[in-house]
This record gives C-alpha cells, structure tokens and sequence, in this order.
C-alpha cells in the first residue's frame, strides 16, 4: 500500500485527507493519507520515522513548513524562494522538498479566469500566505504589484524580496488593476469583511480571494455584485495538492467539480 500523510500542530481542521482520499478512490488507488498531529518537539523524530515505516512523502502546514525546509535534502527553486516547504517527498533516504502554495494560487486563477500578467496587481495582506502569491505573480511576469498591509512595516518587509512590488496605502486606490487578490484574513467566518472601494476597477478586472471560509467572501460577493469575475480561494488549496499526489501515487491527477463537491461535504 502506498501512504502519505499531512503533518502539523494544529492538524484536525486540515482538508487535505480529503483531497487526497477523493483522488485515491477516484483513481483507484491502494494507498492512504493520513493527517498526523505531530509538535516541533518531534518533527525530527517523525521526519526519521515516516520513510522507515514506508510513507512515500508528506504534506507540511502550519508550524513546520520553515522547520522542514531547513531539513530537506533536496529543495526546488521555488521552495528556496520561500524558505519554506509545504510537499516532502521520501526518496533513496533522502528528503526532497516542494513549496506549491505559488503554483496553486497561479493555476486557481488561470483556471477560473481569463487573467493575462500585463497589468498591475493589487495585493492585500503581507502575512505568511502573502509570499505565496507574490512570488506567483512575480514569476507570471506582472509589471507592477501594489502591495497593501494594515500594518504597513511587514509589507515593506516583503516589498524588499520583490524587485517588481511597491507599497500602497492600507485599502488602496484600485484605479488600473487588473487583478485583486486578498490574502489577509478579512472575509473569512468569524473575521470582518474587507470593505474595500471596487468602484474604479474596470469591467474586465478579476477579483480573487484566497480565504474560501465562506466560499464566496463579502469581497467576492461584492465584486460579483459589480459584474466583475470572481475567483475563490478552495480551488488553491486544490491544485497545491497535485504535485504530492503525483509523485507519491504516480498518478496527476484533475481538479474538477467532482472533487470540490467531495471537499465541501
Ligand atoms: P497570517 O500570516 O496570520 O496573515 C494575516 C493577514 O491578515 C495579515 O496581512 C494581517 O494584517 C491581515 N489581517 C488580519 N486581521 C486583520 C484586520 N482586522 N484588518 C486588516 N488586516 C488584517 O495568515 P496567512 O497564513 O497569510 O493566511 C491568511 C488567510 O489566507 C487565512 O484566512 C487563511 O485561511 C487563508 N489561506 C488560504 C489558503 C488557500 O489555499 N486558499 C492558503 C493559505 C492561507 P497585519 O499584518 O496588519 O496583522
């Protein structure tokens, strides 16, 4: 039987076994992905034990993606980027590591849009997922990011990694946009909405949001009041799944209805 697993500290709220069980009956696979609440006191211990015991590879979340980046063997380009690793695969005992939050965040947007990188792109939020997304839109070729933070030192902070990202006021003017994207907090359940004016965005501009708790967020909901298209944030945490999938299960496999459905129940 093949097996992964997800590891993190919290790990109950994590939707990955979903993802990954839907694609494994899907495909027919034998295999299992399991979420493994593991602390920081025994990520060393776990990170030793999984390939002994047989696992193929892991996802990583919250707090370890920085800790086992510095573990890997082996990182990609876009997990030196980062300096965090979310995908460890498990091969002739070494520890190969991936970041795919960017490459999920591009392929959501592309596949629920038709946004082109030839205009500026407004970001709120600099947090942790923030980085994700810049490096996205940085490597799609984007000319100019606006970057805007309530708390304006971390945007300056992540300003100074992206040759290409100026900072903006917090809730910026949107005039020229073409693509908006909330990476804070705001708009999920729980959370105020993000109140942002969407007045001077032109009809063509996209608005994504990468908080999918609710699905469609006050911003989305707003943006789609005005005509705009919109994209929501469940299909990032989607396609960041493909490459673990792949390459523990031999098997790429589709982000479609089917397994949004399976995510949502
Ligand atoms: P984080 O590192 O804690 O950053 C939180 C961000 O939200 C910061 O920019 C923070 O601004 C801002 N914020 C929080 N409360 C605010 C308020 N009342 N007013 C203005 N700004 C506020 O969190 P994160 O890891 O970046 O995650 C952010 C969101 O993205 C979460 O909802 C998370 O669930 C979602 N997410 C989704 C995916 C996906 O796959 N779709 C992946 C990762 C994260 P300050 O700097 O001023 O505090």
């Amino acid at each position: 039987m093949k097996l992964a697993a997800v590891i993190g500290d919290p790990i109950s709220h994590s939707k990955s076994p979903k993802v990954h069980g839907h694609w494994l009956s899907r495909y027919g696979i034998n295999g299992a992905y399991v979420p493994l609440h593991v602390t920081a006191d025994d990520l060393g211990q776990t990170l030793d034990l999984l390939p002994r015991l047989g696992f193929r590879g892991c996802n990583v979340t919250l707090p370890h993606k920085e800790a086992v980046f510095a573990r890997a063997d082996q990182v990609t380009d876009r997990a030196a980027r980062m300096g965090a690793a979310n995908t460890l695969t498990f091969r002739d005992g070494q520890i190969l590591a991936d970041n795919t939050d960017s490459l999920g965040f591009l392929s959501n947007l592309r596949a629920g849009s038709e946004w082109t990188a030839d205009t500026p792109v407004v970001v709120l939020g600099a947090g942790g997922a923030a980085r994700g997304v810049l490096d996205a839109l940085t490597q799609a070729g984007v000319p100019e990011i606006r970057l805007s933070n309530r708390t304006r030192a971390k945007a300056d902070a992540l300003a100074e990694l992206f040759p290409n990202v100026v900072v903006a006021e917090w809730l910026p003017d949107l005039s020229g946009a073409g693509l908006v994207v909330n990476t804070t907090a705001l708009g999920m359940a729980g959370q105020p909405p993000l109140e942002v004016d969407l007045t001077a965005l032109s009809a063509d501009a996209v608005v994504t949001d990468i908080v999918y708790t609710p699905l469609e967020t006050p911003l989305l909901a707003a943006a789609r009041g005005r005509g705009l298209t919109t994209v929501d944030g469940l299909g990032m945490l989607l396609h960041q799944a493909v490459p673990g999938f792949a390459a523990w299960f031999g098997q790429t496999p589709q982000v479609d209805d089917a397994l949004r459905a399976a995510v949502l129940e």
